[in-house]
């Protein structure tokens, strides 16, 4: 794929840390597929979005002091009508302030559940002694369980990219042994473009990650990600 030249809206110069819908929209920019994500200022906002984007959704707090979200009870899944829509608002508001009763609340977002076989994550920073590089992974719930992940130097070719999946130990699973094949070009094409953010970023301190990528036999989407600048 051919690299954007001028991306608009670039990355503020001062320190910042990007929220999930700001970081999928940069990652946007640079052709990385995100979830489409509507934020929701009241329960009669949120139920409009969710008929606007389809059921199901997934709906999810929005706080700068929220950072591991469905932690603090801040994630519902498979939400399937508008009853479960005005449920899952009071329920979410409820169990953040609980966990963290000081949080400034800017809303819930409402987002389409993606559908898929497999989480990874793909994280980027700037290395010390490489600069930027990217890492990949498996996502989710596994990410603690599986050995550290491996680094490339960003930008990174696809060929490179495509290796780096190979020696996972998740591998197998998406290049479909015993099963259905999973969207492998796909994922490449979203690590390489997460790689010229990352190369972009690269002459200052920052790190990002998208965690999930979740992935499908037919494509790849980002559901939650976070950028920090400086
Ligand atoms: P956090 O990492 O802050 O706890 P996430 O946004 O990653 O919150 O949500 C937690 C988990 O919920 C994800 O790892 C993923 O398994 C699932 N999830 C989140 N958003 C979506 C979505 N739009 N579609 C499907 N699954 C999702
Ligand atoms: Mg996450």
């Amino acid at each position: 794929p051919a690299r954007p030249g001028d991306i608009p809206g670039q990355a503020p110069a001062a320190a910042a840390t990007l929220n999930e819908s700001d970081s999928k929209a940069l990652l946007a920019q640079y052709g990385v597929p995100v979830g489409a994500d509507l934020t929701a200022a009241s329960v009669e906002q949120a139920v409009q979005h969710a008929r606007s984007l389809g059921y199901p959704v997934v709906m999810k707090i929005v706080s700068p002091d929220v950072v591991h979200k469905s932690d603090a009870g801040g994630v519902r899944l498979d939400i399937q009508d508008d009853e479960a829509v005005a449920a899952a608002w009071r329920r979410i508001h409820d169990d953040v302030r609980k966990a963290v009763p000081q949080a400034r609340i800017d809303g819930i977002s409402i987002q389409n559940q993606a559908r898929g076989k497999l989480e990874l994550i793909v994280g980027a920073r700037r290395d010390p002694q490489f600069g930027p590089v990217v890492v990949v992974g498996a996502g989710g719930i596994l990410v603690e369980l599986l050995p550290t992940p491996l680094i490339l130097r960003a930008p990174a070719a696809p060929e490179a990219v495509k290796r780096l999946l190979q020696t996972l130990p998740v591998w197998p699973i998406l290049a479909g042994y015993r099963g259905t094949p999973l969207a492998v070009d796909a994922v490449v094409d979203a690590i390489v473009r997460a790689s010229w953010l990352a190369a972009d970023l690269g002459s200052q301190d920052f790190e990002f990650d998208i965690n999930p990528l979740i992935v499908a036999a037919d494509r790849c989407v980002a559901v939650d990600a976070r950028i920090r600048i400086g």
